[in-house]
């Protein structure tokens, strides 16, 4: 790092790569969630960016959340099966399926 005796210690902006003083560089802020982070970029004013709002993901609120292990509540309590087989094969003899023989 170069130093300016009227200026003090100058700096490199990351994006041009001209020399400024280093207390007129900024830091580069993203989005990485809700909240801004700087990414590791000093750069001058001129190269400085708005962060985006736009990679700032969406997370939805009240999202639905995943039960590990689901235990399905039993919808019928009765002791046999609720339809018989009976009933079963006596529905399907009703029905035409369009086959002749
Ligand atoms: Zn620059």
């Amino acid at each position: 790092m170069r130093f300016s005796v009227r200026q003090g210690p100058l700096g490199q902006c990351d994006r041009c790569s001209r020399v400024y003083p280093h207390k007129k560089l900024f830091k580069q802020l993203e989005y990485a969630g809700e909240r801004l982070i700087w990414n590791g970029f000093l750069v001058c004013k001129r190269d400085l960016d708005v962060p985006n709002p736009q990679s700032n993901p969406f997370i939805p609120k009240n999202d639905i959340t995943v039960v590990s292990n689901p235990r399905p509540s039993s919808y019928y309590k009765g002791t046999e099966f609720p339809v018989s087989q009976a009933t079963v094969l006596d529905n399907l003899s009703r029905v035409d399926f369009g086959i002749k023989s």
